[in-house]
């Protein structure tokens, strides 16, 4: 009954597709009304449909798109914050367009939503979960994605913030922060054999993910067997932020 979701309301914002596909079906399995979230509506009305859920058209680069989905939402429980982009290049050649484009839809677009939801869930005075997809790059420096890890950095620290504002009004806020999980943002990177060969040698499950590897621990951070734990940014990623592989043999 920990991770039951029976009787809540379930927003994922990004789920067309990738983890956010994956964590809204796993919220629906749970038992949650789940409504999903993205700019591709036709795709999504067919993942409502079969998850019994709702369909709601959201942009989060324009405010009236995330007004009109916070407003269409109602009541809310638990907001999953999934859309995201990235672009991969040396700093000094972002464009004015990239630079804005990735920091409107990982940061700016996600911070908005979580005011519209947040405000509504302190409303109702019914307590609430919010749970951000963070990166590896919330955590660590990789090369020729500085703003996408300045978007998913913040991302972590909005996290802590809010879990500290918002804790008196019983909601909590967690940051997951997948690893290399195979999805349309990365698939191309991960074909190159060299790719695969580095992650071999260098993390301690020595695999990429899934989406469906990241999907249960949203649906523990939604439930009610997480009740005391807020402010958290929580790895899923095979090990690779915390262990390393190295050549000594004893
Ligand atoms: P994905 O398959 O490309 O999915 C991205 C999702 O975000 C889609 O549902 C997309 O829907 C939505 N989205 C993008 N722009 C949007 C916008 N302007 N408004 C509303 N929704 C938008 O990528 P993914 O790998 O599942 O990524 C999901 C999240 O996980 C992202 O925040 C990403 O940074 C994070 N993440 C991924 C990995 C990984 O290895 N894959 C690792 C760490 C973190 P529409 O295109 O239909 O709008």
């Amino acid at each position: 009954m920990l991770n039951t979701l029976k009787g809540k309301t379930v927003l994922v914002a990004g789920a067309s597709r990738g983890i956010g596909l994956a964590i809204a079906r796993a919220m629906a399995e749970a038992g949650a009304h789940t409504i999903v979230a993205a700019r591709s509506l036709a795709n999504l009305q067919a993942i409502a449909t079969e998850l019994n859920g709702a369909a709601l058209e959201l942009d989060v680069t324009s405010a009236d798109s995330i007004h009109a989905c916070a407003e269409q939402a109602g009541a809310v429980d638990i907001l999953v914050n999934v859309a995201g982009i990235n672009i991969r290049k040396p700093f000094e050649r972002y464009t004015e367009q990239e630079y804005a484009d990735i920091m409107q839809t990982n940061l700016h677009g996600i911070a908005h939503l979580t005011q519209l939801v947040g405000a509504r869930m302190i409303e109702r005075g019914a307590g609430g979960k919010i749970i951000s997809i963070g990166s590896l790059a919330s955590i660590r420096g990789l090369s020729y994605m500085a703003v996408y890890a300045m978007t998913k950095g913040a991302v972590m620290q909005l996290t802590r913030a809010l879990a500290a504002e918002w804790g008196r009004y019983n909601i909590q806020v967690n940051c997951i922060a997948p690893g290399f999980i195979i999805t349309d943002l990365n698939r191309a990177m991960w074909q190159s054999p060299e790719m695969l060969k580095w992650l071999q040698g260098s993390q301690a499950n020595p695999s990429p993910g899934t989406p469906e590897d990241v999907a249960p621990l949203a649906v523990f951070l939604a439930g009610p067997g997480s009740a005391y734990i807020t402010g958290q940014i929580i790895a899923v990623d095979g090990g690779y932020s915390t262990t390393a592989n190295w050549p000594f043999h004893p």
